[in-house]
């Protein structure tokens, strides 16, 4: 996916890694660079002015669109920002999912439905999940962010951690203002740079957007229906399966080899029946044709559900699978359905990053190699643990826990 590179943790091709809430309050004083960073600031404004001319942008949208910005220092801050903890799913999952969300979900469809019968036809994309994208983006367009885009790009292209994302963002976004003959001073967004009803980032609008209204521009900041349509299209460019669900609740067997619950590991429906896996209500799962992949939230003391081939798409959507998931239960709310049945560990504390390392460390040390200890559980760390947890007999669910450390920590004592 082409955002991956630049953000390792929650990248999107329209995306809600900068939550909404992280915009400016109004009626704060933002606080002002230092002069110096002020001119430094302004000489990489002017040195990359040739580039955006060289990129096809005209001198005059270029002009418009830097005059009178500076240095954001809150755009700075978050750009900065390392996530101190780690919310549990379920808490993410309980504000994502709350019935708020869900009441206001319900209104839009009824208030929108001949739109949403409308790109129900043309893109394949049930309504409840474009409900569900705009209320989890954007509180159905109530958020999409205040700060000046070009400020943001700008801050986000002169220094720090995102600058080679901050400049083809900033180029791709001086376009928007070209080709869509946009004013740039009424351009927002977030302060990465996301913007309008589905937070979509400036590429991602170039190769996506549509009209949905029929007006003959794409304007996702002030139409909800170009920003659902936008939604819409991107999804079903991605490989939506018009009639096919995200997935589903099931209940897993006692003694389920719990290795296979991996969601790259899709296998088709019928091999799952043969393991014992059935509907959270007891059905049979079915035949339908495609894979499903099992997916445990909270490891294997959770809620435990089969994912299919949408599921992949709404991750190339947002690349975080807590994020996939609450769209998925979002979208059956809004249908009628009711909460998940199965509970959550509560109990279970996940770790952060400093704990995240140190099971890498302690894992590596005892010989299950997570191929290193950046803090971030990946596909070989999943491994590593699953590994370690196989070979003491514990459920291999791959799910890094406060437990787990505290048993390895122990271990590797003991070992001394
Ligand atoms: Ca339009």
């Amino acid at each position: 996916m082409r955002h991956r590179e630049i953000f390792a943790v929650l990248v999107v091709g329209a995306f809600a890694w900068a939550p909404a809430y992280a915009a400016a309050p109004r009626n704060v004083p933002v606080p002002v660079a230092k002069p110096e960073e002020e001119l430094r600031f302004a000489a990489f404004l002017q040195d990359f002015r040739p580039d955006a001319l060289k990129a096809g942008i005209m001198p005059a949208t270029y002009d418009r669109a830097v005059a009178d910005i500076h240095v954001n220092i809150r755009v700075e801050e978050l750009n900065e920002k390392q996530p101190e903890f780690v919310r549990p799913v379920w808490e993410y999952l309980a504000g994502a999912v709350s019935q708020l969300r869900v009441d206001r979900g319900r209104a839009q469809i009824a208030a929108n439905a001949d739109l949403f019968a409308r790109l129900q036809t043309e893109y394949g994309v049930p309504q409840e999940i474009l409900t569900a994208i705009w209320g989890l983006e954007t509180g159905y367009g109530q958020n999409a962010g205040n700060f000046n885009l070009f400020e943001a790009l700008a801050t986000l292209a002169y220094d720090g951690p995102r600058i080679e994302y901050g400049r083809r963002q900033f180029i791709a976004a001086l376009k928007i203002a070209d080709v869509e003959g946009r004013d740039p001073k009424a351009m927002t967004g977030s302060w990465a740079g996301a913007f309008g009803h589905t937070q979509f980032i400036p590429t991602t609008f170039l190769e996506r957007a549509v009209d949905g209204d029929g007006d003959g521009k794409r304007d996702v900041w002030d139409s909800p229906a170009d920003a659902l349509a936008s939604a819409a299209n991107y999804l079903k460019q991605s490989g939506w399966r018009s009639g096919e669900s995200w997935g589903e609740e099931v209940r897993l067997p006692d003694g389920f080899p719990y290795e296979m619950a991996d969601t790259d590991a899709g296998r088709p429906l019928s091999e799952w029946t043969q393991l014992g896996v059935r509907k959270i209500s007891g059905e049979s799962l079915g035949d339908e044709p495609g894979t499903g992949a099992i997916f445990l939230p909270a490891g294997y003391r959770g809620p435990a559900f089969l994912v299919r081939n949408n599921f992949q798409i709404i991750l190339k959507y947002n690349a975080a699978t807590s994020y996939a998931l609450a769209i998925g239960l979002l979208s059956d709310r809004l249908q009628g359905a009711g909460e998940i049945q199965a509970s959550w560990p509560v109990d279970e504390a996940p770790l952060d990053e400093t704990g995240r390392t140190a099971l890498q460390e302690g894992l590596t040390a005892l010989g299950f190699s997570t191929g290193g200890m950046d803090g971030m559980i990946g596909r070989q760390s999943r491994a590593a643990i699953r590994a370690y947890q196989k070979a003491r007999g514990l459920a291999a669910d791959g799910f890094a826990t406060a437990s787990l450390l505290t048993r390895i920590l122990n271990e590797r004592f003991l070992a001394r």
